[in-house]
């Protein structure tokens, strides 16, 4: 953060502060002014009258300056005002002095306590401060030149003069180094608070690559057995369907039409669990990190193939995109395309599954790094945090049973993971879920 900007936070922090503080010190104001009326009993009984009216037309001055740091321009002019109502009672006491005793008055007391106070109750500025006690000076000292006795005696002129220049020169350096302080302090906070969001920050990044890992490693396990599962059940399969393939021709499978309808069947479950245990494969031969076989292709050209093959699913979905204008990359054209169909179709079908009112999924394509990044988003109803995590999990489905196998996602993950890259997902429930993945770019 630059100093600059860092000021500009301090500054509107301290005008709030100092509103705050102006509106107390001013009502403490008049509260001194009005019990100074004891001061005036004890020591000039004489002029008892005419000062207690000087004491309460100063309180209700103040009192009126109140009302405007109350309205909407108090906080602007807060520093100006409060300099006005602190200098009420300092022109009082300077006239008090005048009327009285001139130098020989004991009142300049007065003036000294409005200057410490000024420095340690109210958050002024070091310029103000010095203005103050300057402005209280001048005061005391036009006080004494219109007295008759003028600035007799000298000895004690010198004494007060010094006393109330003491005062303002002891409140200005108190200033400043509160002054400093309170910056320091409005910069620790500062800091503090950008400390907390770099954390919260890195806290974010570290709950991805946990998931990230352990979706890696349940993807390993998964591979383990899908390798030991391919080795035991393909051989069993393959001559299951051989004999079902030579019962078929068996004289008494054509004359029966029963015996041929179930061996029909048999041979299509049979088939069935081909096509999963080779939807496996992918995961049995799976090594990360290792070069993906494949070619250069556009993007842009994989994206119109799967927009093409799932156009039955996508009636009425809004289709749209953004690409940047070169999209080559390298890999697995074909697998692609099907990690593509896979995002689009689940789109569709959670959506229509929801009844989303305008379905619409839009694909934004970026270059970043050397890769070329696409995220795949849709408003339909998203995906329950809890199962965020799941979803790439093989078998993981929240359809119907016989509707969906779960395996979708899980293959576009490793598809993906053989590209180099990451598939992950994000989404906000009721909202929309998005898929995202990078491919390596064509060299
Ligand atoms: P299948 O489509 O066979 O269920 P997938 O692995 O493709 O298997 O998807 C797994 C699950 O992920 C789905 O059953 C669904 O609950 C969830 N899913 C995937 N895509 C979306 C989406 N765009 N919106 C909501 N849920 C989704």
């Amino acid at each position: 953060m630059t100093v600059n900007r860092l000021y500009a936070g301090y500054q509107a922090e301290l005008a709030d502060f100092r509103l705050a503080f102006s509106r107390g010190g001013a009502y403490t104001a008049i509260v001194l002014v009005l019990l100074g009326m004891g001061l005036d009993y004890g020591q000039y009984p004489e002029w008892q009258g005419p000062f207690a009216v000087a004491r309460i037309v100063v309180s209700m001055l103040i009192a009126g300056i109140v009302v405007v740091l109350y309205s909407q321009h108090g906080r602007r002019l807060a520093p100006w005002l409060t300099l006005s109502w602190l200098l009420l009672p300092q022109l009082m006491i300077a006239w008090m002095i005048w009327e009285t005793d001139g130098v020989a008055s004991p009142y300049y007391v007065g003036l000294n306590l409005a200057i410490f106070a000024s420095g340690i109750a109210l958050p002024f500025g070091l310029w103000q401060n010095v203005v103050f006690g300057g402005l209280s000076y001048l005061c005391y000292l036009v006080a004494c030149l219109l007295h008759p006795d003028g600035l007799h005696p000298v000895g004690t002129f010198l004494v007060n003069s010094l006393f109330v220049l003491f005062a303002g020169a002891a409140s200005a350096v108190y200033t400043y180094f509160n002054e400093k302080g309170r910056f320091q302090l409005f910069r620790l906070k500062e800091e503090l608070a950008n400390k907390n969001d770099e954390l919260a920050r890195i806290n974010e990044n570290l709950a991805q690559i946990k998931g990230q890992l352990l979706q890696q490693e349940k993807m390993a396990a998964v591979g383990t057995l899908a390798a030991g599962l391919l080795h035991e059940v393909n051989n069993p399969v393959n001559f299951c369907l051989m004999a079902i393939e030579i019962a078929l021709e068996e004289p008494q499978a054509k004359e029966s039409a029963s015996l041929q309808e179930c061996l029909i069947d048999a041979r299509q479950g049979m088939q069935r669990i081909q096509h999963i245990v080779s939807d496996l494969k992918i995961f049995a031969y799976r090594q990360p990190g290792a070069e993906v076989e494949g070619r250069p292709f556009l993007f842009e050209k994989a994206l119109d193939s799967a927009s093409r093959l799932t156009a039955h699913e996508l009636r009425g979905v809004r289709m749209t995109r953004e690409l940047p204008p070169d999209t080559l990359v390298f890999g697995d054209e074909a697998a692609i395309i099907g990690v593509l169909i896979n995002l689009f179709s689940n789109a569709a079908l959670a959506m229509r599954k929801a009844g989303t009112p305008a379905p619409a999924i839009h694909t934004t394509v970026v270059w970043k790094d050397g890769r070329l990044h696409v995220n795949v988003r849709d408003n339909g109803p998203g995906i329950p945090s809890e199962n965020l995590a799941r979803v790439f999990e093989p078998f993981f489905t929240t359809r119907e049973v016989g509707q969906g196998l779960g395996l979708g996602l899980s293959i576009s993950y490793a598809v993906i993971e053989r590209h180099g890259g990451v598939l992950f997902a994000e989404s906000e429930l009721g909202q929309w879920a998005a898929f995202s993945f990078d491919l390596p770019r064509a060299e």
